[in-house]
């Protein structure tokens, strides 16, 4: 007999995501069905074929009310804790300020540091909580969370114990990432290598000692890190066991995506900018890109990364939200679905797997980002005719029912529904 705790019955549609990447990876199951026990995936099939002698008496039966199925998102890159406002920026940036004068007025990613700087790491949570709440009332069941707006060893310290403090509250899944080398720091002008020498020296062993993250990063662009910086971090990050991501070819091609294939990143982020040899290189290394388009929308940026020629030369894609103060200011996940088609170039099925499987592929989460037997029961229900129908229906939200860990964690009762 097969036992379950909760059920999803009624769904129009089953997106498994169990194929490989391509219009064909959604692998999806009409009129399917999810059986669910604690907390994992126990069978999933057409809903016709549900073993009949499925233990429902107990369980929680979610009815799709016809509605699509498919695992809930994976977030693949946020900077969602911090503190500070900078919408006096972005409205001056709009009107055409330059970025220089910006910085004059104290803008930039230092107002962020200075005010993250300023606060507590409980005041970090309380702030970062609605924020990952927007981001599961869109569907998101894991996101990955970066530090480096601290930019000391002890500021950043701080914001990957709010990191972790911030898991303990949420019911999705929590991926943390310390990033000692985003901008640098006021101090650190005065002495650029011995400021490096102490986030590479002193930060990164106490993140793996304490167990604070399982990658680190770097932006690497100029006015931000050199490639050879990144090395170096690369290195001491091999040192202590935790795997390398990078925030690359954004504003410039640094050649960022051929350094991430030679340091063997497990994931080359952003990409605007990114060259032919850079996509071929991504290729030949295995490393996978994290799409981020709304911060391209957000910074006007002249091209979007070439996620079709990406995908054709069979570079695994993730997406992500890059929801952060500056550059992202929006939790909307629903919005980087459909640019990762109108900017991106994938297909709508392309664009949702990258933001499941791809997603959980990229952050090395094998039991995520898929709806198979074993797999967490990660799901959501959206209240939408078809996958396509996500993206094409642009920034608004369709996700009535969010499944984390076999647990209802979000229910939209009064969304105007697309049915
Ligand atoms: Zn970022």
């Amino acid at each position: 007999m097969l036992e379950a705790d909760l059920i999803v019955v009624n769904a129009s549609e089953v997106a498994t995501c169990t194929g490989s990447a391509g219009p064909e990876g959604l692998a999806p199951i009409r009129n399917g069905a999810v059986a669910v026990r604690d907390g994992r995936i126990v069978w999933v099939g057409p809903e016709a074929q549900l073993p009949f002698k499925v233990r429902t008496l107990e369980a929680t039966r979610v009815d799709a009310r016809g509605g699509i199925v498919g695992p809930g998102f994976v977030d693949a890159h946020t900077h969602l804790v911090f503190a500070g406002d900078r919408a006096r920026e972005f409205s001056l940036r709009c009107a055409g300020a330059s970025y220089a004068s910006l910085l004059a007025e104290g803008g930039g990613i230092l107002a962020t540091v200075r005010a993250t700087r300023a606060a507590s790491e409980e005041e970090l949570v309380r702030l970062a909580l609605p924020r990952a709440r927007r981001l599961i009332a869109q569907g998101v069941t894991t996101v990955e969370v970066k530090s480096g707006y601290g930019l000391s060893v002890e500021d950043e310290l701080k914001m990957l114990r709010a990191i972790r403090a911030l898991a303990e509250e949420l019911p999705i899944s929590v991926v943390p990432t310390a990033l000692p080398l985003h901008a640098l720091p006021p101090e650190g002008r005065e002495d650029r290598d011995g400021w490096i020498d102490r986030m590479l020296e002193e930060l990164v062993p106490a993140v793996a000692e304490e167990g604070l993250a399982q990658f680190v990063d770097a932006f690497v662009e100029e006015g931000a890190f050199s490639p050879d910086e990144a090395r170096r971090l690369a290195a001491v990050a091999a040192e202590y066991g935790l795997g390398l991501r990078l925030h690359v070819d954004q504003l410039t091609d640094q050649g960022g995506a051929e350094l991430a294939a030679e340091l063997g990143a497990v994931t080359a982020d952003h990409l605007e900018e990114v060259s032919e040899e850079g996509i071929r290189a991504l290729a030949e290394s295995g490393v996978a890109v994290t799409l981020l388009p709304t911060s391209t929308l957000y910074l006007k940026c002249p091209r979007y990364a070439p996620g079709r020629a990406l995908a054709d030369a069979g570079v695994k894609l993730a997406l992500g939200s890059n929801c952060n103060p500056g550059s992202a200011m929006s939790e909307n996940f629903a919005l980087a679905l459909s640019l990762a088609c109108l900017g991106n170039g994938l297909s709508a099925p392309e664009a949702y797997y990258a933001a499941t499987a791809g997603g959980a592929d990229a952050l090395g989460l094998e039991d995520r980002g898929r709806i198979a037997e074993g797999y967490a029961a990660d799901l959501v229900i959206f209240d939408a005719p078809s996958f396509e129908h996500l993206a094409y229906h642009m920034a608004v939200p369709h996700a009535r029912v969010v499944i984390a860990g076999g647990r209802v964690v979000h229910e939209a009762e009064d969304l105007p529904g697309c049915l």
